[in-house]
This record gives C-alpha cells, sequence and structure tokens, in this order.
C-alpha cells in the first residue's frame, strides 16, 4: 500500500518534471521566434540624486511584448532563457538597444548613463567584452555613458582573467555596479579589490527599516562600509517616504524604486527625466 502510493507519488513528480521540461523546451523556442519577431523590448527606470534633484542613472529593464499573453517580465523568462544560452542572443540585442540609446542619449545633452543587467551566462562568454566594445563602436557609444550591473554572486565568482577584462572596460570609461547587494554571501574584503564604483543595495535590507531598529542598524553599517571603500551607493527598490527620510538619515542620497519611479517605455521616461524636465521630484 505505502509503496504504491509511494509508485504513484513518484509518478506524478516524474510526470510534472516531464510536463515542466516541454514547457521548457516550448518556451525556449518561443524565445527565439521572439526575438526574430522582434517582440522584446527595454524599458527604463530612474536612479534619482535627491540632492542634485535629477535622474542621473536610467536602468534598462527588458520586456516581452507576447502577441498572445500580456507583457511578460523577466522573471518568468530570464532564467530559461539563460539555460538554454538564448539569453546570449537576446543579451545582445538589449546591448545593441542600450548603446544605441545611450549614445542618442548623450548627443541630446541628457547628462545620464543607461544601465545594463548582465547574467553571469553572458559574461562568462569569451567574447563578452569584444562584443560590448563592438556595439558601442557601432552606436558611437560614450563609455561615461554606459554601465554594467553583474550581481554581487558573480562579482565573488569571477575568476583573475574575467577581473582584469572587467578592470580594462572601466578603465576605458564604463562604470560597473554591483547589483543586489546584500542578498548572497559577500566576502566584504574582496569589495576593495573589485574593479566596481558603485553598489546596489538590495531592497530587502531596506524593507523593514521603517519598523525594525535591527534592520535600521544593518543598512546604516552595510551604506557606511561601501561608502568607506569609496563606492557608491545606491538603494534599490525603495517604496515609501518614510524609507527616504531613514535613508538620508543614514547618508544615501541615490535612490531607486516605486516610490521614486516605475520602469517606463523611453518617451514617458524622457518626457518626465529627459532635458526639458524641471523637478523630477514633484509628479
Ligand atoms: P534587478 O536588476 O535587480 O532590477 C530591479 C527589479 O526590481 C526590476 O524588476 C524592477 O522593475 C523592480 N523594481 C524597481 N523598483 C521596485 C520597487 O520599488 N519595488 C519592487 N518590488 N520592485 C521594484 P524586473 O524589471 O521585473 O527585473 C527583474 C530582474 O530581471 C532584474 O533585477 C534583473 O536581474 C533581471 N533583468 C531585467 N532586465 C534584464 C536584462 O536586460 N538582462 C538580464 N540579463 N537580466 C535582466
Ligand atoms: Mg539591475
Ligand atoms: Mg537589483
Ligand atoms: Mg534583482
Amino acid at each position: 500500500h505505502a509503496k504504491n502510493s509511494g509508485r504513484g507519488r513518484a509518478e506524478t513528480f516524474n510526470a510534472d518534471l516531464a510536463r515542466k521540461a516541454a514547457g521548457k523546451e516550448a518556451l525556449e523556442r518561443d524565445l527565439r521566434a521572439g526575438l526574430e519577431r522582434g517582440e522584446f523590448l527595454l524599458q527604463f527606470q530612474p536612479q534619482i540624486d535627491v540632492v542634485a534633484n535629477r535622474a542621473i542613472v536610467a536602468e534598462a529593464l527588458v520586456r516581452w511584448a507576447h502577441p498572445e499573453r500580456d507583457m511578460l517580465f523577466p522573471a518568468t523568462f530570464v532564467h530559461v532563457a539563460e539555460a538554454s544560452g538564448v539569453i546570449v542572443e537576446l543579451g545582445d540585442w538589449i546591448m545593441d538597444q542600450v548603446c544605441e540609446t545611450a549614445a542618442r542619449w548623450a548627443r541630446d545633452g541628457l547628462a545620464q548613463r543607461v544601465a545594463i543587467n548582465i547574467s553571469m551566462r553572458e559574461l562568462s562568454q569569451a567574447d563578452f567584452f569584444l562584443r560590448l566594445r563592438h556595439a558601442m563602436t557601432r552606436h558611437g557609444t560614450p563609455p561615461g555613458a554606459i554601465e554594467l550591473e553583474i550581481t554581487e554572486s558573480m562579482a565573488m565568482d569571477m575568476d583573475a582573467r574575467l577581473r582584469d577584462q572587467l578592470q580594462a572596460l572601466r578603465d576605458s570609461g564604463v562604470r560597473i555596479a554591483i547589483d543586489d547587494f546584500g542578498t548572497g554571501y559577500s566576502n566584504l574584503a574582496r569589495l576593495r579589490d573589485l574593479p566596481i564604483d558603485r553598489v546596489k543595495i538590495d531592497s530587502s535590507l531596506v524593507r523593514n527599516i521603517e519598523t525594525s531598529a535591527e534592520a535600521r542598524i544593518i543598512c546604516s553599517a552595510v551604506v557606511a562600509l561601501i561608502q568607506g571603500l569609496g563606492l557608491d551607493v545606491v538603494i534599490e527598490g525603495v517604496e515609501t517616504a518614510g524609507q527616504v527620510d531613514i535613508l538620508r538619515v543614514i547618508g544615501c542620497t541615490v535612490f531607486q524604486g516605486y516610490h521614486l519611479a516605475h520602469p517606463a517605455h523611453e518617451p514617458d521616461y524622457i518626457a518626465r527625466f529627459g532635458p526639458a524636465a524641471s523637478s523630477v521630484l514633484e509628479a
């Protein structure tokens, strides 16, 4: 009896796995087709310096305008794109778009970098840096108009070769940021040796600062450490005015999150954060 129900569970489990595998394959095919059909697009979300009262970086966030579904967010397809390798082609498209956008914005006098999210799978491609340089050359993108976001765990796992390539890119003027800081296990001493300019503190470190004294203490210590190493701090996922108030007391001035602005299509972004925008904080 127990054996039967055990086997029953195993069969359900295997059927589930098979369904998932089939689903993944279908999604992978769909991703490639979507790329060919031009269904991907970028939205932009600002990092706002509340002291300077302006947006300093626009983070490019990929979306999929799937013909049969609502707009799909990266959580639903990026992991499959990474696992299947489609992320390399998708990433190439994103890289091209970001370089084109950053070049155009620089020509239009918009003093904002465009930040691009890079997955491990992309960064570990032997020709990643070459392809990035080619994309920048193709569009005439000033290196200072681009920022790379790599996650904390990617930064910590970097080998010497990758570190040198990143260093060379940074020497050319491209900024490097660590994304989602506080979600992995950082060797904090290593932060100092990495070729990086900025650290984006993950929203999970900020979520409870209004209600928890411990959360405030941890957040403030992390901010002090990063600033003490001479790196810029950005706080991600800021959702309330109360969080901004506390973080300003802690010493933070650059924020990204729904409280300041949601990701938006380029025309809406430019209307609110472009050269003609007077104050980015009202609205
Ligand atoms: P991320 O790089 O940490 O981006 C921040 C995510 O948080 C974005 O989700 C953004 O829309 C969302 N967000 C911003 N403000 C708030 C807030 O106040 N509250 C909450 N709850 N969320 C907020 P999104 O666009 O769904 O992207 C999710 C993740 O997918 C990104 O996390 C990034 O890791 C990945 N991703 C996005 N675009 C790309 C891309 O072009 N290439 C690659 N490789 N990965 C990407
Ligand atoms: Mg990011
Ligand atoms: Mg992040
Ligand atoms: Mg994230």
